[in-house]
């Protein structure tokens, strides 16, 4: 038996499906989780010494790559001055600096912890401010795991293939109203049948919780319009797209500015942070200021404020980062798209920029429905030969990959292209 394995029969009888957060109990796919010891640059290593190429990138914080030696001293040198103190520090000021000189629609922020916690707050903030309840979120759209959100989400919701969350009454998601993603029809719609009650629109500006679905050509533009039309505020959910698309995330990629936006992961670089943030009048309905109570004990927390701010100015400050980091992208994709179509294997390859992924369906995948005519059985195997080949790949095929800068052309993605080749050659 392998350490991994020992430790995984062990942690579920001490942990839910032995895992803290559900996608990582390997389920839909079917193998043993690997419990990961170290990881660096593009490579991870687990507890039995076996290493892979990681394109999970702790769900896109590791847009650097695993352990950047920046990153890192910044972290270290910090938390040697004290872990935690409940009160105000200047890296929080250089933080929120640093956040609205990148994405110009935040005028102010507030951090949190988590991108659920980013999201719970954003809603309340834009209902406090509309003086509205109803929220409109789209099908396959994941926003955490907040009452109000989870109907019809995406991400592990998706992947256990349950429609709905238990525990959670009725009256908390009376408010929630679902459309279909990239169908701006649906939310005319729901806008014409309660047209002043719609406190605001929520959209991952990249679908990114069932597989990866850009939006098509005048979607977010779109949304932006009813949006104004009908007195409602845009919430862009950043989560994913926030400083991985752009300096500017989605929202300067598109250039369709929201009202609120929530980041999560990858503004700690790896470290348990989010924050949302958006128009000043908004915001400042926020407590102590206004009237709209939200608060966190360690939010802005100090060796995570210097994760995320060692991360984001060198991504602010690496020239052409993102140019580079894109074409990245387009080249792999492009060439794994041009592999699978070669050996005449059924799929939708999806990407944009750095962020992709393999639908194994035949359909073009372009919301929520169309996600879900993808193979998951077929997903399943092609992860396991990936996984027991030196790749580690989402463990579900609802989520995406994550390139980063540490993916080199002539090594680890060229070696996952053979590894991919390999697979379908003796596959289909
Ligand atoms: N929003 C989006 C778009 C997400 O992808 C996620 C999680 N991946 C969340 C919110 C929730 O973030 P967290 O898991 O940090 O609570």
């Amino acid at each position: 038996m392998t350490k991994s394995e020992q430790l995984f029969q062990e942690a579920v009888t001490l942990m839910p499906g032995g895992v803290n957060s559900p996608v990582r109990a390997f389920g839909s796919v079917q193998e043993t989780p690997r419990f990961i010891e170290r990881a660096d640059g593009a490579y991870m290593t687990d507890a039995d010494g076996n290493t892979y190429i990681d394109f999970v990138g702790s769900w896109g914080p590791m847009i650097l790559g695993h352990n950047h030696p920046e990153v890192l001293k910044s972290v270290t040198e910090t938390a040697a001055k004290g872990l935690s103190f409940g009160a105000a520090t200047e890296n929080e000021v250089k933080m929120a600096r640093l956040i609205c000189s990148m994405v110009p629609s935040v005028e102010m922020v507030r951090m949190v912890n988590s991108g659920t916690e980013a999201v719970m707050s954003a809603i309340r903030a834009a209902r406090g401010f509309t003086r509205r309840n109803k929220i409109i979120k789209f099908m396959g759209c994941y926003h955490g795991h907040t009452d109000a959100m989870l109907v019809k989400a995406g991400s592990g919701v998706m992947t256990a293939g349950i429609p709905d969350s238990a525990g959670v009454p009725a009256g908390c998601t009376q408010d929630t109203l679902s459309a279909e993603y990239n169908n701006l029809e649906s939310v005319q719609a729901l806008f014409e049948r309660c047209p002043e009650e719609i406190a605001a629109v929520i959209v991952e500006p990249v679908g990114a919780n069932m597989g990866v679905v850009p939006p098509v050509e005048g979607f977010l533009s779109g949304l932006r319009a009813l949006c104004d039309k009908y007195d409602s505020l845009l919430i862009f959910d950043e989560v994913i797209t926030g400083f991985r698309l752009s300096a500017g995330g989605a929202q300067e990629y598109f250039g369709v500015k929201p009202d609120l936006t929530t980041f999560g992961k990858i503004i700690g670089a790896g470290m348990p942070v989010g924050a949302y943030g958006g128009r000043r009048e908004i915001m400042e309905m926020v407590s102590p200021v206004g009237s709209v109570y939200q608060a966190g004990t360690l939010s802005g927390n100090p060796v995570a404020m210097a994760a995320g701010l060692s991360q984001l100015s060198i991504l602010q400050n690496t020239p052409d980062f993102y140019k580079e980091l894109n074409a990245k992208g387009d080249w792999f994709f492009g060439e794994l798209d041009k592999l699978l179509e070669r050996y005449a294997v059924p799929h939708c390859l999806n990407h944009i920029g750095s962020l992709g992924c393999v639908f194994f369906t035949g359909e073009q995948v372009n919301d929520y429905a169309s996600a879900k005519t993808a193979d998951t059985a077929a997903y399943g195997r092609y992860f396991a030969y990936m996984l027991n080949h030196g790749v580690y790949l989402a463990p579900s095929q609802f989520e995406a990959m994550f390139l980063s800068a540490a993916h080199g052309r002539e090594t680890e993605l060229a070696k996952t292209l053979q590894t991919v080749e390999d697979y379908v050659k003796e596959n289909y």
